[in-house]
């Protein structure tokens, strides 16, 4: 059974974390972020700025919409 990381998005810099295989912590080398998974979802969970971000990156046409339609009108 691979040890296989698995990257997510750093709750604390925005970016490149890596989750361990077994869920066990969450580490960021870029802001040595070291918590476990646990404290990482209360982390994500109090914050909703980030799940704001990271739903912004899936729905990137509703703002650019918006900007069209008062393009039109302009
Ligand atoms: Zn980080």
């Amino acid at each position: 059974m691979p040890n296989q990381i698995v990257k997510i998005k750093c709750p604390k810099c925005k970016d490149v974390a890596e989750l361990s295989p077994d869920f066990a912590f969450v580490r960021c080398e870029h802001c040595n972020l070291d918590i476990s998974y646990g404290d990482y979802v209360k982390f994500v969970a109090h914050n909703d700025v980030t799940y704001s971000d990271i739903l912004g990156d899936y729905i990137p046409s509703t703002e650019g919409q918006t900007h069209g339609t008062l393009d039109e009108w302009d």
